[in-house]
């Protein structure tokens, strides 16, 4: 068997439940073979995580079965949607690696559902209810208990359609009147007692329609429809809606012409992630209450919070691939998205040294004016990366927690009369230090060992510890954000009797201002991945200028994943 022929049949049996349905109706020829999935956003907030999982889910069955795959906004409903939200959608969907085939609106549809509505009243299947939402949501009745027919329920079917129109033109007050179809009240699916089909919005102009349309079809209403309209095979959503779908064979049932072809709707398990919440309302909120720093903040668990975080798509795709897609929701622990990210960096990301809490350390048998160009190997993972230069002096910055005045047995790095290595340098040990009048200490001295520099064949001294260091002359300040949870808890959403604001973690973002990483960082461009030696991954913030660098830490070298789960 040929490599690729191996790789193929593996490929068959890790198929999802969803690429089995869909390789069943190729094999039965149904809908002409065709495939056609869509990816419905509502324009009204920024993509996040859980979004990556159905865009990967119905972009990935389009481009593996040759099928096509629109951007369907479903915005009908212009109170909450906006333009903005609909240019980063797109723009996080192609940052993530795809392209649609076109981009369509439910609005496109406006029309059409409109000529259904009345169609379906005309067949005495809808009707103008004037009851307020509240009555007619008391009137709904319980799973186990009927609803309550409406008063309005068997008005004449001309009645309704002059209400209608009426409705349409503006005539009526938002609220006063909606208008449902007329199902079933005892139905044991809650959404068959008369869902509401139709509602009045004139207060707020629609994104595209602008203020040609008063009223407004309610999204279950539209949903399904608009998959039929467009000639979707296989439309793919989340759990929630399984409830809904009786409901959408519904409308198409009345609406189908032939019997070759419809739509089939299939749910899968959402993404809930640890210590994050991931609705839409929620996250509007922490964004309109300044509790973070806009939709792209890196606490964030949107598409662009990761970006500029620092994770990369293909960190995001690994990510998706590992949990796949089931039919039982779940909480997946943030640290497998973490270790995605760290895997993906840890190939990917040049070796540089940076010095988060910097102390000085004064070799004092160092010539003073001398400086010596050291290689860096960028990344020793990918020996086609390279290496650079680093300047070594006499003056250099260590990590204050590098040395302890009083260390114990353990402690392999710096202390009185100890050794360490300098990485790439030289083995050095300590003679001393002084401290200022609060007893913080304010310089390091030590020797270096001139025999002992990295590389050289003499070099075979060996010391336990080995330390990043910057040089004071050669180095640049720098600011640097360190990222921690959002949330306290591992299920903010789970905490029912408290407002989700107040489990946020105080201490989710600090901010390191007296930082010093080497030179090399001066060549950094937004969004550049680096791993800082022996802190973790960090990436250049858009916001960074020549005269301040800014770092975000993407993430910590520690993995907490590979502890738990054993070494993959
Ligand atoms: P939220 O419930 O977070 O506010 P939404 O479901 O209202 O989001 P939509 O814009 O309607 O957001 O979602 C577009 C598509 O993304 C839908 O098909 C939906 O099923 C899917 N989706 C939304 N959230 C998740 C998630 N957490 N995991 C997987 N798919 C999701
Ligand atoms: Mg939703």
């Amino acid at each position: 068997m040929s490599d690729n022929k191996v790789i193929e049949e593996e490929g068959k049996k890790s198929l999802n439940f969803i690429e089995t349905i869909v390789e069943n109706d190729l094999a039965e020829g149904k809908n002409g073979g065709r495939i056609q999935t869509r990816f419905p956003p509502e324009p009204n907030g920024y993509l996040h995580i859980g979004h990556a999982k159905a865009i990967c889910l119905d972009f990935g069955i389009a481009e593996t079965y040759k099928g096509i795959c629109k951007l369907r906004f479903d915005d009908t409903n212009p109170v909450k949607e906006d333009v903005e939200y609909v240019d980063s959608i797109m723009e996080d969907i192609q940052w993530l690696g795809f392209q649609w085939d076109e981009v369509v609106y439910a609005s496109d549809y406006f029309q059409q559902l409109y000529d259904f509505a009345v169609e379906l009243i005309k067949k005495d299947k809808a009707y103008v209810d004037e009851q307020s939402a509240e009555v007619i949501a008391q009137q709904k009745g319980t799973p186990t208990q009927p609803g309550v027919e409406s008063p309005y329920r068997n008005r004449p079917v001309e009645e309704s359609l002059d209400l209608f129109r009426r409705m349409n033109e503006g005539e009526f007050e938002d609220g006063s009147m909606i208008l449902r179809a007329k199902i079933d009240m005892a139905s044991s699916n809650m959404h068959f007692r008369d869902p509401i089909i139709y509602r009045i919005i004139t207060k707020h102009p629609h994104h595209r329609t602008g203020t040609q349309w008063k009223v407004y079809p309610m999204y279950d209403f539209a949903h399904g429809q608009s998959d039929y309209f467009e000639g979707v095979t296989h439309s793919l959503c989340t759990l929630e809606f399984e409830v809904h779908r009786p409901l959408y064979d519904y409308f198409i049932d009345l609406l189908k012409k032939d019997d070759n072809y419809r739509p089939r709707q299939t749910e899968f398990n959402r993404l809930n992630l640890t210590y994050t919440v991931m609705s839409k309302r929620k996250l509007l909120q922490l964004v309109q209450e300044k509790l973070v720093n806009g939709w792209d903040d890196p606490r964030m668990p949107t598409i662009c919070g990761y970006r500029r975080r620092g994770f990369t798509p293909q960190s995001i795709h690994n990510f998706i691939k590992k949990i796949g897609y089931t039919k039982y929701d779940g909480i997946i622990d943030i640290a497998l998205l973490e270790h995605a990210i760290r895997e993906d960096l840890n190939m990917k990301a040049p070796r540089v040294s940076a010095v988060l809490d910097p102390v000085k350390l004064i070799l004092t048998n160092y010539p003073e004016g001398q400086v010596e160009r050291m290689e860096a190997i960028n990344n020793p993972e990918d020996p086609t990366a390279g290496s650079h230069e680093i300047a070594f002096t006499r003056e250099l910055y260590i990590e204050r927690e590098d040395f302890m005045e009083e260390a114990p047995k353990k402690f392999f790095r710096l202390a009185p009369d100890k050794e360490v290595r300098l990485k790439g340098a030289y083995i050095i040990k300590c003679t001393g230090f002084k401290k200022d009048e609060n007893g913080v200490i304010q310089e390091i001295y030590a020797e270096y060992d001139p025999n002992t520099k990295s590389g050289m064949p003499d070099s075979g001294r060996k010391v336990k510890g080995t330390l990043h260091w910057v040089s004071v002359e050669h180095s640049l300040p720098a600011e640097v954000r360190l990222y921690d949870r959002l949330f306290m808890v591992e299920n903010p959403s789970e905490e029912k009797d408290k407002d989700f604001k107040e489990l946020l973690n105080p201490d989710s973002l600090k901010v390191l201002t007296n930082c010093r990483v080497e030179m090399e960082l001066q060549k950094a461009k937004p969004y550049d991945h680096f791993q800082f030696q022996r802190t973790g991954y960090f990436n250049l913030d858009p916001d960074s200028r020549e005269d301040k660098l800014i770092f975000n830490r993407t993430v910590s070298l520690k993995d907490s994943w590979s502890k738990v789960k054993g070494k993959e």
